[in-house]
């Protein structure tokens, strides 16, 4: 029997299984290009493309009459449909395969007497296509097909095979919203709810089937809302309760997690979720799921019930008077009134605050980014300077190196110098340099003197600190917890006569690092609170511990368990405390004094910003974070003080107002601690902490909204390991401006200052009034001929800034070890400072730092995105850094290199952002021809370098994108406006690495400032030819970055890798993470219900015709009765070859 295209049309051929495999065959080879297998028997089909065979067919199918003939079409396209990958179904789609289904499904329901035996296998066909059609809601509605389909139900109400059959379809339609919608208004949710028994053991399928179809009907707002106002919410949770009690060997879970999806989605609504909770559902949910855990078929389930609760739980504020930061600091310019109007977070969601990670906040699968910049003139052309010539003079100050003229040194002839004698003998000599720096450290360290001899004038204005005196009068101290419970108010000369016994018993001995001096800085750094209390550990110092930290291993539904204790607030309200026992805002809150057991918390000292805790449980505290001064955003740094614990104790800490959508500490990163006793022991570490650490949404919300999306929790356990300790927690290790400016005198008491030309200088004074400090490093000459102050003169200049958000503190490490290897002894370090002239700003933002800001600097913006045009009043570390770089531009020293060190929230490693206009072309798709476009590929020197020499770092994670969203940004803005081909953002990780030999470590401080030495010898790459004049340091030279470029480009690149893979856990409720019904589970549903034994009808399963009993798991002709079983054997070898032939889509062979 043929079923040759050809005589489709004729409606006369009732199928068999000669033809089948023919017909697919052709239709199999799909696209016209692809080539049809030659078919000799039946030259018509050979004679059609693919693509109009399968046309054909459709054409065919909607007109047919012949119920026979439709059968057959059906069978052919259900085998058709059956092997192979979904692309087949979509190929079918694409052809118009949707619209022919719904066509014949109108002309046979249509039908005076309607013929089930077709009408049947047309609807399971029809729910199988038309979950893979997005658009089958509108094409239904198009060809009338909907309220038919809800008329087949309710004449089917009884039948169990059909009702499902037709719930399918319906429950397919309702992929489209306003076909939901529709569906919903013509009394459809009554009847689909209608179906829904309580606990059953017959007809499981139909009842699952209208479960789905309810849930996918509610996915209209509207129908959900009717939902309440109908009482479902309360029905359903009764349903809920009644399958979970009955279904007590767990054979029904599809069932009972298809009634949860169904109350996600009739709690979309804000009715929704309240009637849920005004009916009980979160206890019942609550107690339900305690019963299912551990029972590994049900995981799913408790998920989704899970994520349920969290929905509907309700939402409170943050307890707070208002969101806005306790600090305020009046502008310039600006009436105190101004301050007010920030808006505060958005309704939609929070601003992405980091310059790094917008783009891969989201998964995004456009093919192209359209924040990348496609304007060709912006990403070529350099816009005038922002401001006049002649205001650049006033920068001539910062450039004392090219103006100095050495007097200390001796005169040395020409000859001399450019003798490899000469070199030999400068090596000598700065052996003997490297000799008297190490005799001049070592007095520094043990007494001082030396330090004393070249005090600083603002030293000198502030003598050490001692009894009674000097800073005193500010009553700065240092807090240790010594006998400091209760009392905040002790005699500020305790303090130092305390300060000086901790010296004389422990005397701290970290490199670079000086309590006194840390004192006499802190003692002039001007805050907003006016600080008068050190954190211990900025005073005391931190060196890194021995060890290496690896990532904390996540335990298993660690989220889930945190959601609970949550959720039992809610519950259980009179089991919580509920007491606050800190505010910034009240020195003595009345918790505290109720709950003398309480652990104590402070974070009035430099960086700190701790808001208020409150104790929830005896072991349980609600954090919660200052705002960035002037504005109410911006919470993800912390800082703080914990003391009165007790040893071996577990607390659980939380964080509730953090605004990030997503968190490394989901990933590996635990905060910081250091402890005061610890320290005194000689264990001064900054260490890793914290067990049970997740971050997740939690039902608090700013305090002055109504609506609008919640906030996130951190949450972590830190078992102490002294009682009555004190102790201090972070987000990354801190380092405050005090450190800076400690760190950087010094520095410079350490030099050689005839080797090391050393300068600090204040860039200008911050709105507090703070000095920005701005250091100059570079080689003094060997001596004052003419051809080394020349040399010395046109050295290149290599910019490095720094902190400019104040969260970054790694920035700042890395900043350090920078810094150090600049002015070490290192043979390399030498050759770096006879080749370039370093300027550095370690700290844009110092009030943002010292404030405990985490963002933004006092006037509540981000500094990092008004390099366009810096307000010199508002942003005037910006203003001068740009200005400054103007400047040096403006006498033909443009930078060589520019570098803004920033630390990166959301991904693992060390990398580089640069700007690059082929890369940003290409990537945007844009249509300009960047073949004609000349490019120096010079920016990829370094980051190729860095891959080669530092751990850290990854040039995979590395982009040389120029986004819009990113024009004011330091990189863009010194690379368009500067003309600095080497512009960068140097992104430092929180956490850890995920590659290289740090694989699986969290980074300390060791690492960061490692990272900084490493980014100083990748400019040696820049600059050999010009360093090749020194022998020795050659030698080094070609040692450390084995000078062969070939070998730099091992690695691959361009692969953009998104940040983690998601989540185990759901960090977001407000996704629905109850999953949509895929479309392979319900093949397996329909299949099953072809093959049903919950029949109604046994004439009616006769007329079906000879069916395989059995239920299959695929999707493989199923939907219809088989006419072509019992298939000859060339019939079975046809459709071997199709099975293992070209996939109908793009060719690809399949097996
Ligand atoms: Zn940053």
């Amino acid at each position: 029997m043929l079923l040759p295209l050809a005589s489709c049309s004729n409606g006369n051929t009732t199928g068999a299984g000669g033809e089948k495999g023919t017909v697919t065959q052709g239709l199999v080879s799909g696209p016209p290009s692809l080539t049809v297998l030659p078919e000799r028997k039946w030259p018509t089909m050979a004679a059609l493309s693919s693509s109009t065979g399968l046309e054909a067919l459709l054409s065919t199918l909607q007109d047919s009459v012949d119920a026979g003939n439709t059968l057959n079409i059906l069978n052919v396209l259900d085998e058709l449909l059956s092997a192979g990958t979904d692309r087949r179904i979509h190929y079918v789609i694409s052809k118009g395969g949707s619209e022919a289904l719904l066509r014949a499904l109108v002309n046979t329901a249509r039908a005076p007497a309607p013929n089930y035996a077709v009408l049947l296998p047309l609807l399971h066909l029809l729910a199988k296509v038309g979950h893979r059609d997005r658009k089958i809601g509108q094409k239904a509605e198009k060809a009338e097909a909907v309220l038919l389909t809800l008329g087949l139900l309710r004449q089917n109400m009884k039948r169990a095979r059909r009702a499902a059959a037709c719930l399918w379809v319906l429950q397919a339609f309702c992929s489209s919203v306003s076909t939901a919608s529709f569906i919903g208004k013509n009394r459809g949710l009554d009847f689909v709810f209608k179906l829904i028994s309580s606990h059953t053991t017959k007809h499981t399928r139909t009842v699952k089937a209208a479960i789905d179809t309810l849930a996918a009907i509610l996915h209209s707002k509207a129908n959900s809302r009717c939902a309440v106002t109908k009482g479902y919410i309360s029905r359903l949770l009764k349903l809920y309760e009644a399958w979970h009690h009955k279904d007590t060997d767990n054979v029904n879970v599809p069932i009972r997690i298809a009634l949860l999806h169904c109350l996600h989605h009739a709690t979309n609504t804000a009715a929704g979720s309240a009637a849920l909770v005004a009916e009980g559902g979160m206890a019942l949910l609550f107690q339900t799921t305690q019963a299912c855990l551990g029972t590994k078929c049900l995981e799913s389930l408790v998920e989704s019930a899970v994520q349920l609760m969290r929905k509907c739980f309700p939402k409170c504020p943050v307890p707070l008077t208002s969101d806005q930061s306790v600090y305020s600091f009046p502008l310039p310019g600006r009436p105190i009134s101004s301050l007010a109007t920030d808006p505060g977070p958005q309704d939609d969601s929070f601003e992405d605050d980091s310059d790094d990670d917008a783009k891969t906040d989201e998964p995004d699968h456009r093919e192209y980014d359209d924040d990348l910049e496609t304007d060709l003139e912006k990403l070529r052309c350099r816009p005038e300077p922002d401001r006049p010539l002649e205001q650049l003079g006033q920068y001539v100050r910062l450039c004392p190196e090219l103006h100095h003229d050495f007097p200390d040194l001796d005169s040395c002839s020409e000859l001399e110098d450019s003798s490899d004698e000469e070199l030999i003998l400068d090596g000598e000599g700065r052996k003997q340099g490297g000799r008297i720096l190490g005799h001049r450290r070592e007095q520094g360290d043990s007494s001082g003197a030396a330090c004393q001899k070249q005090a600083s004038p603002e030293e000198a204005e502030t003598p050490p600190v001692r009894e009674g005196g000097g800073p005193a009068e500010k009553g700065l101290k240092a807090r240790d917890g010594c006998g400091r419970r209760h009392s905040r108010s002790r005699a500020k000369t305790d303090d130092h006569s305390m300060v000086d016994r901790l010296l004389k018993s422990h005397g701290a001995c970290i490199p670079n690092h000086d309590p006194r001096k840390y004192t006499a800085a802190a003692a002039r750094t001007k805050s907003i609170a006016g600080y008068s209390i050190l954190a211990f550990p900025d005073f005391w110092g931190h060196l890194p511990p021995n060890h290496q930290e690896p990532m904390a291993s996540r335990k298993p539904n660690v989220q889930r368990q945190k959601v609970f204790e949550d959720i039992q607030r809610l519950l259980c309200p009179e089991d919580v405390i509920d007491q606050v026992v800190f505010d910034l805002e009240d020195p003595s809150p009345p918790g505290l004094q109720e709950h003398p057991d309480s652990l104590h918390f402070f974070s009035k000292f430099e960086c700190g910003n701790l808001r208020k805790a409150v104790r929830v449980r005896n072991q349980e505290y609600d954090l919660i974070l200052n705002a960035d001064v002037n504005c109410s955003q911006h919470l993800q740094w912390f800082y703080f003080e914990v003391s009165g614990m007790s040893a071996s104790v577990p607390y659980r800490f939380n964080i509730i107002n953090c605004e990030k959508a997503n968190s490394q500490f989901n990933y590996g990163m635990q905060p910081v601690l250091y402890s005061v006793r610890e320290a005194l022991q000689g264990r001064g570490h900054w260490v890793r902490v914290g067990s049970e650490i997740c971050y997740y949404r939690n039902h608090f919300r700013p305090s002055g909204q109504q609506k609008g999306p919640s906030y996130y929790t951190l949450s972590f356990s830190v078992t102490f390991r002294h009682s009555d300790d004190v102790c201090y927690l972070a987000y990354h290790y801190p380092y405050t401006y005090s450190a800076l400016q400690t760190h950087l005198q010094m520095l410079e008491q350490s030099v050689d200052p005839r080797k090391v030309f050393f300068r600090q200088q204040s860039l200008c004074s911050t709105l507090a009034g703070n000095p920005c400090p701005l250091v100059t490093i570079t080689a003094c000459p060997p001596c004052r001929s003419w051809s080394h102050l020349y040399q010395l003169r046109n050295r290149p200049y290599v910019v490095l800034t720094a902190r400019v958000h104040p969260g970054e503190s790694n920035a700042s490490w890395v900043m350090k070890g920078t810094l150090e290897f600049l002015c070490s002894s290192d043979p390399v370090a030498e050759g770096l400072r006879e080749a370039y002239i370093f300027k550095i700003v370690p700290m844009l933002n110092p009030d943002g730092v010292i404030n405990g800001t985490h963002r933004c600097s006092l006037n509540g913006e981000d500094l990092n995105r008004q390099w366009m045009k810096p307000d010199p009043a508002l942003s005037p570390t910006i203003y001068h850094t740009k200005g400054f770089l103007y400047y040096l531009s403006s006498i033909g020293r443009t930078p060589l290199v520019f570098s803004d060190y920033h630390g990166h929230s959301r991904k693992k490693n060390v990398f580089l952002y640069g700007c690059s206009v082929k890369e940003t072309l290409w990537q945007s798709g844009s249509s300009v021809n960047t073949a004609t476009l000349k490019e120096d590929p010079g920016y990829r020197t370094i980051p190729k370098t860095l891959d080669r020499i530092a751990p850290a770092f990854s040039f995979n994670s590395c982009s040389y994108l120029v986004e819009k969203s990113r024009e004011a940004t330091a990189r863009v803005v010194v690379w368009r406006e500067l003309g600095v081909l080497r512009s960068y953002t140097l992104e430092s990780t929180y956490n850890g690495c995920d590659q290289g030999i740090y694989k699986g470590l969290q980074t300390g401080t060791r690492e960061l400032e490692e990272m900084g030495l490493k980014f100083c010898q990748s400019l040696l790459s820049l600059r050999r030819n010009t360093l090749l004049y020194n022998r020795k340091f050659f030698n080094h030279a070609s040692a450390l970055l084995d000078l062969d470029d070939s070998l730099l480009d091992h690695k691959s690149h361009n692969s953009f890798e998104d940040d983690e893979p998601p989540c185990v856990e759901e960090i977001e409720y407000l996704s629905d993470s109850c999953p949509e019904h895929g479309g392979d589970k319900l093949d397996s549903e329909v299949n099953g219900n072809v093959s049903s034994s919950e029949e109604e009808g046994v004439e009616e399963e006769r007329r079906d015709g000879p069916r395989n009993g059995a239920l299959r798991p695929d999707r493989r002709s199923c939907v219809i009765p088989h006419p072509v079983c019992d298939a000859s054997p060339e019939t079975l070898t046809a459709k071997r070859a199709m099975r293992s032939g070209v996939d109908i889509v793009n060719g690809e062979s399949f097996s």
